[in-house]
């Protein structure tokens, strides 16, 4: 059975769920094309009352589809209250907002005038992790169900009750069967399904080789595709950063959400000067992190996801550390049941040793000292990813000077890589390609057809 609840603060199994047969995943794409029919006539009105409703029933529900939350992937119960209401502000940006981004666009051509119309393409399907099970959804359905397209969702596996309570709460605020439908099965099957004539685009949040498959059908198929993929963003500590306050946002940049988080901060890179201090205060604050059952309101770190991604994460040390990797702090499995990671501090990386490429998807630092702000900069791009990252500097023109010379989709100055409603999120190179959120978010799935007007009397 491998779509499964297990709580991951204990590893053990606490419900298993039947994959939908080919027969009923063929009947959902057919649902969601007649579904298109209607719903990409209706007004913006009509669509952001469906959203607005969406919201207002999520925050209702706050208390127990942050716990199902909890539950199923083991997120601290404030974070996964925090991203209840992250989702809802997003579903309600674009009931706002969505009308005046697809309003037409007026050009000015050298003769004749003409615009820009946008409209919905038809059937979209994303494929979404498990880390945000609520918030990334929100960013791909909402924009999409706000411009006219009809949605199907095949959330990760260890996720279900999770994305069977998200099509719930659509079908209680009232959508028409098919403008969003939770598909239960396993992610192989889904690449298959972007063959599917009737689906017209996929978006894909999740690992490169899971972004690879569906680029590559979607490719085959001339179909659009957006790409959200890992990240393992900087965090640079300037000569000039206020050290407390970088490491108080080191804390929360790496640890947030279990440290599972695409754009979590993973390299912590410090110029000499200030480097040895920061890494004993960010060591310290580290250190007194309290784990526990991400159910009590007093703990700071809960389980990984899944057992398998704590062994994944404690074998990406390992081999680091028999590469030549000094451990400053934590390093193993964290000493009680279930899928637990002690808060890890990593140095002496260097190319060939696996922390200093691979994204480490878990409470685990890797830390650089440099000789200078150059060097930050050429560490900091020298990944294959391209996220997020982060400048600390007490001078902002200065962060800005730095963050123009990062290759990456986002750079935040004095701050973490972070997410709002209102925020374009996406990377470049193998983080992925497209943008979610913002009026850009809403632009990825729509045709912008121009409408050029001549005038009878103009000449041939
Ligand atoms: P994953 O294994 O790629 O899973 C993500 C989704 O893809 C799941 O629904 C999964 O289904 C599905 N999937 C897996 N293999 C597939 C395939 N061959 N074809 C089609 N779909 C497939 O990702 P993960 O390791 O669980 O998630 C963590 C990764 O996601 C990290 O790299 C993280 O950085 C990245 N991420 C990126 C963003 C962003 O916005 N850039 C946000 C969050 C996470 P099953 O669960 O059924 O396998």
């Amino acid at each position: 059975m491998s779509i499964q609840t297990i709580n991951p603060n204990t590893n053990k199994v606490v419900k298993s769920f039947e994959e939908m047969s080919e027969k009923a995943v063929d009947e959902a794409v057919a649902l969601a094309e007649q579904a298109f029919t209607s719903w990409s006539k209706t007004t913006f009105k009509e669509r952001a009352q469906l959203l607005n409703k969406v919201a207002q029933l999520m925050r209702r529900e706050k208390t127990v589809l942050a716990e199902m939350i909890t539950l199923e992937m083991g997120k601290i119960i404030s974070q996964a209250e925090g991203e209840i209401e992250l989702s809802a502000n997003i579903i309600e940006y674009y009931a706002n907002h969505g009308e005046h981004f697809l309003a037409d666009k007026p050009l000015d051509p050298l003769a004749g005038s003409a615009f820009i119309r946008y409209s919905p393409i038809g059937v979209l399907l994303g494929v979404e992790p498990w880390n945000f099970p609520f918030y990334q959804v929100a960013r791909f359905a909402a924009p999409n169900i706000m411009a006219g397209n009809t949605i199907l969702v095949k959330h990760a596996s260890i996720v279900p009750q999770c994305g069977i309570a998200i099509e719930n709460l659509f079908k209680e605020a009232g959508a028409p069967a098919g403008i969003y439908t939770n598909l239960l099965m396993s992610g192989k099957r889904a690449s298959a399904l972007v063959a599917d004539n009737r689906i017209k685009g996929v978006s894909l949040t999740g690992s490169a080789a899971a972004g690879a498959s569906i680029a590559s059908e979607a490719g085959k198929h001339l179909k659009k595709s957006v790409l959200e993929l890992g990240g393992s963003d900087a965090f640079i500590i300037l000569e000039d950063a206020n050290i407390d306050k970088a490491v108080d946002w080191a804390v929360v940049g790496r640890m947030n959400n279990n440290g599972e988080c695409c754009v979590a901060a993973k390299r912590f890179i410090a110029v000499e000067s200030i480097a040895d201090e920061f890494l004993k205060k960010f060591t310290a604050k580290l250190a007194a992190i309290k784990i526990g059952d991400p159910m009590d309101r007093s703990t700071e770190l809960g389980p990984l996801s899944s057992e398998e991604a704590a062994v994944q994460l404690a074998d990406q040390v390992a081999r680091s550390v028999a590469a030549g990797a000094r451990v400053i702090l934590g390093g193993k499995r964290a000493d009680r049941p279930g899928a637990f990671m002690e808060p890890t501090i990593l140095t002496d990386l260097e190319p060939g040793i696996p922390a200093y490429y691979e994204e480490l998807f878990g409470p685990v630092a890797s830390f650089y000292k440099v000789k200078d702000e150059d060097a930050a900069i050429k560490l900091a791009n020298d990944s294959s990813f391209g996220l997020g990252g982060s400048v600390f500097t007490e001078d902002i023109e200065h962060g800005k000077r730095v963050a123009d010379q990062i290759d990456t989709g986002m750079v935040f100055i004095n701050h973490p890589t972070w997410t709002q409603a209102d925020l374009p999120f996406g990377g470049t190179k193998d983080s992925g390609y497209g943008r979610e959120l913002s009026e850009l978010g809403i632009d990825e799935f729509v045709n912008k057809k121009l409408i050029r007007v001549s005038a009878l009397s103009d000449p041939f």
